[in-house]
Order: structure tokens, then sequence, then C-alpha cells
């Protein structure tokens, strides 16, 4: 059985939110995927009410709600989302909305996610872009820091930083780590190496699997992540901890 973490909708399939709903539906059961996470965006076309109408459609997913915390009434707006949208979670995505994890906003908008008790998956991917705003490693831990009964999972385990996302994962009990799209994006053996170090050295806890689709399709990822994982030499178990039990445990489905 396998979860798949980490999903967007493809805006370009056929335009319609429920059209792009239906293909993940589709690639789920093409792939034999149970249950998955899918982020809304507001850079994407559909308001987050048109977004939890198409979710509830789907009992196999659940939905993380994207505000801008920044924004006067970020913090409202999420609470609508998860009391009365349906919504899951929160996604933070401070490269592609600009703003800092240092802001005291950011801060207000992850304490009010752990009174809620829902988890805060922020993108910690380091891209050219990324690194000129500031990226650190260090920013992560201060907000996890801060927000101790908010559970964190910092998305793409940091990228190239993988190291040291894990090393300070591991003094932070309330912060988790997906593997998407880094897993896949460096076509090097050396950070893909780092990243199953990383995964070894956490005991294949707290750590999910997660496609980025549609950076790829669903089954792409998916069958390039598991020819990796088994090439490195990962046991039956190990593979079962990434792919499903770890995400099965740590999200509340419906
Ligand atoms: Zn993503």
């Amino acid at each position: 059985m396998i979860i798949d973490s980490h999903i967007h909708l493809d805006e370009n399939f056929d335009g319609t939110c429920i059209g792009a709903f239906n293909e993940i539906e589709r690639q789920f059961n093409e792939s034999h995927i149970e249950k998955g996470v899918v982020l809304h965006l507001e850079s994407q076309p559909w308001s987050m009410e048109e977004f939890s109408n198409c979710l509830l459609k789907f009992p196999r997913f659940i939905g993380f709600v994207n505000t801008d915390p920044l924004k006067k009434d970020s913090i409202k707006t999420f609470q609508h989302g998860i009391k009365n949208l349906g919504f899951s979670g929160l996604k933070l995505h401070p490269r592609l909305q600009v703003f800092s994890l240092t802001e005291p906003l950011v801060e207000s908008l992850c304490l009010a996610a752990g009174e809620l008790d829902v988890p805060v998956l922020i993108d910690a991917f380091p891209d050219g872009s990324h690194l000129m705003q500031g990226f650190s490693p260090i920013n992560y831990s201060k907000l996890a820091s801060v927000c101790p009964n908010t559970k964190f999972i910092w998305a793409h385990m940091g990228g190239h930083y993988v190291l040291d996302f894990m090393m300070l994962a591991k003094r932070l009990k309330n912060v988790y780590m997906d593997i998407s799209y880094s897993f896949l994006y460096y076509q090097c053996d050396s950070v893909i190496d780092n990243i199953i170090y990383c995964m070894r050295s956490m005991n294949f806890d707290k750590i999910f699997y997660g496609s980025d689709y549609p950076d790829r399709s669903i089954k792409t990822s998916l069958d390039m992540s598991m020819k990796i994982l088994k090439k490195k030499g990962l046991t039956d178990i190990q593979l079962k901890k990434i792919l499903f039990e770890n995400a099965n445990s740590f999200f509340k489905w419906g």
C-alpha cells in the first residue's frame, strides 16, 4: 500500500478544478496508490471554496489550504478553511509567496495551526530563487522551536541541504519531512545517497513519500523512486514505512 503525501492539481489538464481532481484519481488507480494529500495553492486559478467542493468528493484525498501569512486576514482565512471547508492542514510556500519564515506573522499563523491541531507543510527546496531570498535551514528550525505544539512537514527534505535538515529534525519532535521532488531532481548519486543516509539515520521514521505531481506523472514518480529505493538496498519493512506507514499514522484520514 502506498500514500502520496505531496500532490498539486495540474492547472493545465483541462482548466477545471474537478477535471484536475479526476485526473489525479485516474492516475492513483493506475498506480495502485491508496491515499493522497492534495495541496491547494493561492497562485492557482481556483478559490479555496472551489477546491474544497471538489476535494470532498474524493474520500481518498485530504487537502491542505494555502494562505499568505502576510495578508491581513490570513489567520481567519486559514481557520475558515479548517473549520468550514474540510481542509486538514496548512501549506506555506515561502519561495513562491515571497516571505521569510522569520516574519512574526508566520509564527502567529503556525501557532494557530497548532491550536487547531493540524500540521503545516512548508516548501523547503533551495532553488536559486529561494537561496537568493535567504533560504536557511535555521529559519525552519527556529519556527518549529517557537511553535512546539504545531507539527511541521519540511517538504522536499531541504534539497541538497538534506544533511542539515536531518540534523535539525532529530532535535525537534514536531518535525517531519517528505522526499518529494528532491529525490528525483538531483541527477547525481551524491544527493540521493545523502537522502538515503538521512532516512537510515532517522530509522526510516517521520519521512513520507511524495511525488510533487504534476512535475512528473504519478506513475513515473513512483516507478522511478521505487527503482532507486530498491537499488539502494532498502528492505521491505523500510520501504513500507516510507511509502505508507509513516504517513498513514501521521495524517488524519477522513
Ligand atoms: Zn510541491
